[in-house]
């Protein structure tokens, strides 16, 4: 169980950003969180929350042991409000927003902060994201709305320029990996599930090991159309019925580990005593590309990523893939 903030070490900076904030007396009625999936946004939040409810913050920590601290973790503190997706809906609706505008007219229970947390912001429709401006434009007293994000791409600007923004950095692969150590101390595969997940240590929790046997046994099928003992026609048929969008997304963390390490000119994995049979594969495709076409490579293989939810021939899809693998190996072919 993750209780204290400080198991989230990548957390610390955003949270002094609002810390400081708030001892300055400069919080704004609308913070907006934004940070990928996996690294611990909705734990950021809670604590956030928390430490807004809490009748005696210490460092502007929550105390755990106030009557708002102890209704909010039971999930009955009357000046909270939650806001996200509906079971059985698709998007945040019109109708759970008028719902907030009403509560933040109410008359607060405590002496302290009303606040409301909605996410994801992407999953408002329109409706429901210009009934939320009213909210935002009108702030009532003692009152924050946080939302939060997994990208800004998708909100629109006028909610984006009325709240104050908060990103949540990813931690650095020593951090997650300490934190995956620490919190699962009998998690195996480690160092492939960071990979796997792009370094996002709470994704790489859930991967299955299945998956990772997966992801080392299409790495093989890549050395062997590298090396030219199997044909790429061959390799392709094999792998055709595989999810396309994880045979792109291995490829990517193996390519973007590819660039760490050329750029580093080190190999990252030396803490790592034991080397698994992905890494040894890994390392010997890495051994066949020069610096420059595993760039264009991945370049290559980000822009395959757009045919992913396209009728596109999935024989064709596979080959096309193992084709750039070939051609970055062999570059005067
Ligand atoms: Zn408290």
């Amino acid at each position: 169980m993750i209780e204290t903030l400080t198991d989230y070490p990548w957390h610390k900076k955003t949270w002094d950003k609002f810390s400081s904030a708030r001892t300055r007396k400069h919080l704004p009625h609308a913070l907006l969180v934004t940070g990928e999936e996996g690294i611990g946004k909705k734990q950021f939040a809670e604590k956030l929350v928390q430490s807004l409810l809490c009748h005696k913050p210490s460092n502007n920590k929550p105390c755990e042991q106030c009557n708002g601290c102890k209704t909010y973790t039971a999930g009955s503190n009357p000046d909270f409000m939650e806001i996200q997706i509906a079971e059985d809906k698709k998007q945040i609706s019109v109708d759970q927003i008028r719902a907030l505008s009403k509560f933040i007219t109410l008359s607060r229970s405590f002496d302290f902060y009303r606040v409301i947390l909605l996410h994801p912001v992407e999953a408002m429709n329109v409706n429901a994201a210009n009934s939320l401006l009213k909210s935002l434009e009108e702030p009532a007293d003692n009152t924050i709305i946080i939302l939060l994000a997994t990208s800004l791409n998708q909100i629109i600007p006028t909610i984006k320029s009325r709240c104050q923004l908060l990103s949540l950095p990813k931690p650095s692969y020593r951090q997650a990996t300490d934190w995956l150590q620490i919190n699962a101390p009998d998690l195996s595969n480690v160092k492939e599930r960071l990979d796997l997940s792009f370094g996002r240590p709470l994704i790489a929790l859930k991967i299955d090991d299945i998956d990772i046997d997966k992801a080392a046994d299409f790495a093989n099928a890549i050395l062997q159309v590298v090396k030219e003992n199997k044909s790429i026609t061959e390799v392709a048929k094999v792998w055709e019925k595989t999810q396309h969008a994880d045979l792109i997304n291995w490829q990517i963390s193996w390519l973007q580990s590819f660039t760490k390490q050329q750029l580093m000119n080190q190999n990252d994995n030396k803490e790592f005593k034991e080397v698994s049979p992905l890494e040894q594969d890994l390392s010997e495709i890495k051994a066949h590309i020069d610096a420059e076409p595993s760039w264009e490579l991945y370049q290559n293989i980000l822009e395959q990523k757009k045919y992913l939810h396209t009728s596109v021939n999935p024989l064709m899809f596979v080959e096309n893939m193992l084709v750039l693998w070939f051609k970055a190996s062999h570059p005067c072919r």
